[in-house]
């Protein structure tokens, strides 16, 4: 047992409370037969999470990077794995090899995951993905059934499904009408195959408050799901979902300089540093402090300060806010709460210590930092 490290900035993650968040999902999603596929990314597959999200009943994990996926076979998690971004031509070996399942848009790219799953005598399995409006990945609808037709044949390729993504790009919302085509164009690959699709995967976390609410009949059995778990919220307004933690992951960083200056800078004022010039409100002299944390460890933008501290600027290595209340002293330490984006940043930032609370029992293999 070595001693606690103690050291700032870090992040604290409560696999409690991811826990809770991913069986609260699972379950209310599983009344509408909706299965929830955890997505790892913000996590690069760490297995103390891998583990936490499988204790707590997820069937599959996911990730878009190979490397995270296979850092979670490594350390021991047997789960099937799904690569949620269309394989790189240049890593198809590797695809077939650590995933059972992959998103996939491209022709020209099932074709060498057919050659490299017959090399390896395996069954890849695919999820065709169609645009639905939010114009990243995807096949236009009209193009999935002449598509089919040239992959259908391709030895040791299996279709799963169908699956669409929203929200990323253009902020997308899923709705009836573009649900509704998803599900038909499942019921029509269907009788045109004779196949049966057993994944239809509506999206990512900004689809969980249509799948609760919607009532008609869908054939969206899946959602692929990541923000709601780890922050409790989903993607639209920052809208929070009931029942949630919204505090699993923080960030908690230290005060190094506090003192009472003028709001206005003085001098001849050019662009700053990074080519920014912000309008200052004249606040006469104000409680200014410098907290330890900065652009190259977090994307500052999506912090979300406590009460009476408010964030005005950040440099790369020092945010700098001010304070309503009493002046911040000396090495206090400030916890924020993060959005996406900061989430994003931090957990990938090396700069950042991450620190695991009631985390699950690991095997030996899963000991790894
Ligand atoms: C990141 C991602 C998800 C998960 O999105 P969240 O908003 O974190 O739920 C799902 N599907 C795909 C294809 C993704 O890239």
């Amino acid at each position: 047992m070595g001693r606690k490290r103690v050291n700032y900035p870090r992040l604290d993650i409560d696999c409690s409370k991811i826990s809770h968040n991913v069986q609260f999902l699972i379950s209310e999603l599983s009344l509408k037969n909706i299965s929830v596929t955890p997505v790892m990314k913000v996590f690069l597959g760490h297995p103390i999470i891998a583990r936490t999200l499988i204790d707590a009943g997820a069937k599959m994990l996911a990730d878009s990077r190979i490397e995270n996926i296979q850092r979670m076979t490594q350390s021991g998690i047997t789960a099937p794995k799904m690569l949620i971004r269309t394989p790189m031509l240049s890593q198809v070996e590797s695809v077939v090899r650590y995933c059972d399942i992959s998103l996939n848009t491209e022709i020209k790219v099932i074709q060498k995951l057919s050659k490299a799953a017959s090399r390896s005598n395996i069954n890849h399995g695919i999820v065709i993905m169609v645009e639905l409006g939010d114009l990243r990945e995807g096949l236009m609808p009209d193009h999935v059934i002449g598509f089919i037709r040239e992959i259908i044949a391709l030895p040791n390729i299996v279709i799963r499904g169908i699956g669409t993504n929203l929200a990323c790009r253009f902020g997308i919302m899923p709705d009836e009408k573009n649900m509704t085509l998803l599900s038909n164009l499942a019921d029509d690959i269907e009788t045109t195959f004779g196949l049966t699709l057993d994944i239809i995967s509506g999206g990512n976390s900004a689809s969980i408050n249509w799948a609760l609410n919607y009532t008609g009949q869908t054939r969206v059995n899946n959602l692929r799901v990541g923000e709601a778990i780890f922050l409790g919220c989903v993607p639209f307004e920052q809208e929070k979902i009931k029942a949630l933690y919204t505090d699993a992951i923080t960030l908690t960083a230290e005060v190094i300089e506090s003192k009472i200056k003028p709001s206005l800078p003085w001098g001849k004022r050019d662009l700053n540093a990074f080519g920014e010039k912000e309008t200052v409100p004249d606040k006469g002299m104000v409680s200014q402090a410098i907290i330890a944390l900065g652009r190259q460890d977090v994307c500052v933008t999506g912090l979300n300060a406590p009460d009476g501290v408010t964030i005005t600027s950040s440099t790369s290595d020092h945010l700098i806010v001010e304070t309503s209340g009493k002046p911040l002293f000396i090495g206090q330490k400030i916890t924020f709460n993060l959005d996406y984006s900061a989430l994003l940043s931090s957990l990938s930032s090396h700069h950042i210590l991450k620190v695991f609370n009631n985390r699950p029992g690991l095997t030996t293999l899963e000991k790894e930092e």
